[in-house]
């Protein structure tokens, strides 16, 4: 093997996700070049859904993506909470044209697929972005004005910045930041998608729906315009280790399903096929930036799936870095990376608390269940959707 050294005047970014596939489209945007390195040999993802709020819509709207997205996107009605142990109603959170309205971008729900479809889409149409797979970030070194990655095959890119999306596992955040090691939470995720003719009755195909029960909760909602439901379980379970995707023992699925309600019983009894992770969070503190070099997305602040929206923070950490690096020359990158963490660490630590303590609501037993039962049905809605009005109405132009 021959190593290669390229130098380079690109941005660098580690990783192909939601995170680095928006931030190369916003910084080409932005006038930059930018190569990014993904790991994987080719695209792959999982079947699994992704809500994305008006705070992400709105900036895939703005960053052109949507435009490839017309046709898959949904537009969940409602928010309905289910009391996961009886099947009653709790409450039901107006989505659809009344978030819409109140925030000037729509609530979407998608596969995971389609979403990255069309981020990479409209970066490989983008001349100024050049995508790289099999191309897997071992390290990184830093010397004067410039950062050095190193990859897995012992090729080495110079550039004037690297920026680590390299998601929950970042190679970035713990062999070159020194960052904290991860911790299990003590939770684990079921995924899978199932086509709408398949649902049994008495589930909605038009609401994003919640089932609250001790130690689990289910998530559903419609996908690919309508023609397809994605479904999440989270269940309080030991730790199956590493990785982004298991294979699920469909019996342990059934054994579960029986304590549910009717409906969502038949509904977890449909699907042949789930995957499943462990759910991890750092143990410590993150260190995001080091001169030349700066985390976004999930390798940065991953947080629990309680409030969808890591997704939605690796969108807005996309346009906020872009917007700090526009027109600014390249001994100034170290000083625009630490407003970038000035400006993203209190957002996106207040979303991973608000992620972490919905986790806590969602998964109540006894007593407490039955408060929080109480403290739903007797909220008016509206008022509590107005609760995460900083959530769903950041917009970029307040925000840099
Ligand atoms: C059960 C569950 C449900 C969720 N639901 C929602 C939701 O509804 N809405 C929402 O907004 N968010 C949701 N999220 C969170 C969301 O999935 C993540 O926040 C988001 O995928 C993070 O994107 P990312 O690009 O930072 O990381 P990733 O998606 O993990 O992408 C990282 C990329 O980097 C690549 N990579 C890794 N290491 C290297 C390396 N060393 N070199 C090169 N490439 C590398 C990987 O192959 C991958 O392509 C959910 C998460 C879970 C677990």
């Amino acid at each position: 093997m021959t190593a290669r050294a390229t130098q380079s005047s690109d941005i660098l970014i580690a990783g192909a996700g939601i995170a680095g596939l928006a931030a190369a489209i916003a910084l080409a945007r932005a006038g930059r070049t930018v190569t990014i390195l993904e790991k994987r040999a080719a695209s792959s993802e999982e079947g699994a859904g992704i809500q994305i709020g008006p705070n992400g819509s709105r900036i895939l709207q703005t960053l052109g993506v949507a435009d490839h997205l017309a046709s898959k996107v949904a537009h969940p009605q409602s928010i309905r909470v289910m009391d996961g142990l009886t099947g009653h109603p709790l409450t039901q959170f107006p989505l659809g044209p009344d978030i819409e309205a109140r925030h000037g971008a729509p609530y979407w729900s998608l596969h995971r697929a389609d979403l990255h479809d069309a981020l990479r889409t409209t970066a490989q149409s983008n001349p100024a972005i050049t995508l790289r797979h099999a191309a897997e970030l071992t390290g990184a070194t830093q010397h004067g004005d410039t950062v050095t990655a190193h990859l897995a095959d012992g090729e080495t890119l110079t550039a004037p910045l690297l920026i680590g999306a390299d998601g929950l596992w970042s190679t970035l955040r713990t062999r070159v930041l020194n960052g904290p090691p991860l911790a299990f939470t003590g939770k684990c995720a079921l995924r899978t998608v199932l086509p709408a003719r398949d649902v049994p009755p008495g589930i909605s195909l038009t609401d994003t729906t919640i089932w609250l029960r001790p130690k689990a909760h289910v998530v559903h909602y419609p996908v690919r315009g309508g023609a397809e439901l994605a479904l999440v379980a989270i269940f309080d379970d030991a730790d199956l280790g590493e990785s982004w995707a298991h294979d699920a023992d469909p019996a342990r699925i059934a054994t579960r399903a029986q304590a549910f309600p009717t409906a969502l019983r038949d509904l977890l009894l449909t699907p042949s096929h789930w995957r499943q992770w462990s759910l991890y969070q750092p143990s410590g503190p993150v260190p995001w930036v080091q001169n030349r070099i700066a985390l976004i997305g999930d390798a940065a602040h991953p947080p629990l799936p309680f409030l969808a929206q890591g997704g939605v923070m690796a969108l807005e950490d996309a346009t906020v870095l872009a917007s700090l690096l526009h027109g600014v020359p390249d001994a100034s990158i170290p000083t625009r990376l630490v407003e970038f963490e000035r400006l993203r660490r209190p957002r996106t630590t207040r979303v991973m608390e608000a992620s972490a303590r919905n986790g806590r609501a969602y998964h109540l037993d006894g007593l407490m269940r039955r408060a929080r039962n109480a403290v739903l049905t007797a909220t008016p809605p509206h008022l509590f959707m107005r609760q995460y009005d900083w959530l769903y109405g950041w917009k970029i132009e307040d925000n840099t």
